[in-house]
């Protein structure tokens, strides 16, 4: 009787591992058709300057539409795009997407684009970003892309020439969700950035856990002793905007301003042209 249990575990194991594979394989054909459909959109979140509390810019934040008013978050199929090969063709798409979108923003409104780690594997990555920009005519300091410090950390060689020649046509830097990764202070002594994003998960505490403050602040002071602007991410209320603001901090993103948008709505946010009130909480 054991022995036919034993066997009876091992079939359904089978059975659960070959639904696997033909679950894997329905979910890579329908994220195909997605890519080629143009069904995975850029959705705009704005990026605030503290200082005028006026729209600095847009980080475009990719959402997959499955029904009318249905869509996927990145965090459910970023990672398998990239374990099934299909980052590369992805990203390409909402790149170019993004570029149209952003085209018809006024000037001084950047484009915020995050790139994957393992896309950072592809040394071909540079000249498909520079590609995208010329075809669509989006001009390159307009954009800024987003690498987290696990993007670098895989292949430093090849991650430093395809960011040297992004920065050298002009793109902007930005180190992603910084505090959150390893050796987050090497990355920033060997390869040059514009701007360090603070993590939100020590934002979105600062208010209520001292320790939260205290890196918030270190982060602070370090961006500033290197000259390069800083975005606090995941701004939720007034209390934490008024502490980031005090720190002297550049640009802030969160709830509070707003979630990610639709290109039409990105849109007629920046045509509204309103001003944020920015409280600051003591007097300098
Ligand atoms: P990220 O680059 O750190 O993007 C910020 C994430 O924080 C977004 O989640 C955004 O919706 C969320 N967020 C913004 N403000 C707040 C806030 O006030 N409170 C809270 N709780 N969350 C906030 P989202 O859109 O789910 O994106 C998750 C991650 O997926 C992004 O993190 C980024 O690493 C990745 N991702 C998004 N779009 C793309 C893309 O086109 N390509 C690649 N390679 N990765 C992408
Ligand atoms: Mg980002
Ligand atoms: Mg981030
Ligand atoms: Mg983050």
């Amino acid at each position: 009787a054991a022995k036919k249990a034993g066997h009876n575990n091992v079939a359904a194991y089978e059975r659960i591992m070959e639904d696997r594979v033909v679950r894997r394989a329905e979910v890579e054909m329908a994220l195909k058709t997605a890519i080629r459909e143009q069904s995975i959109v850029p959705y705009y979140q704005p990026v605030m300057d503290l200082k005028t509390g006026k729209v600095h810019g847009f980080e475009a934040l990719a959402r997959w539409k499955t029904g009318p008013s249905q869509y996927v978050a990145p965090s459910d199929f970023i990672e398998f795009a990239e374990s099934a090969g299909l980052i590369v063709p992805l990203s390409e798409s909402l790149l170019k997407q993004a570029c149209l979108d952003a085209l018809h923003w006024p000037d001084s409104v950047r484009l915020a684009f995050n790139i994957s780690p393992t896309q950072f594997s592809d040394r071909q990555l540079g000249l498909r970003i520079m590609s995208i920009l010329s075809e669509t005519g989006y001009p390159p300091q307009r954009l800024e892309i987003e690498i987290t410090e696990t993007a670098i950390i895989h292949d430093v060689a090849a991650a430093a020439n395809i960011l040297r020649d992004l920065r050298e046509a002009g793109i902007r830097l930005a180190l992603d969700d910084f505090g959150t990764g390893y050796s987050n202070l090497s990355q920033l002594s060997q390869f040059q950035f514009d701007k360090i994003k603070i993590d939100r998960s020590f934002v979105i505490n600062s208010d209520r856990d001292s320790k939260c403050a205290d890196i918030v602040r270190g982060i602070m002071g370090l961006s500033q002793g290197l000259g390069l602007a800083t975005t606090a991410e995941g701004i939720e209320d007034s209390g934490q905007l008024a502490f980031l603001k005090d720190l002297g901090c550049d640009f802030g993103q969160g709830y509070l301003f707003g979630k990610g948008l639709p290109a039409d709505q990105a849109l007629a946010l920046l045509l509204r042209n309103e001003e944020f009130p920015i409280i600051q909480s003591s007097v300098a």
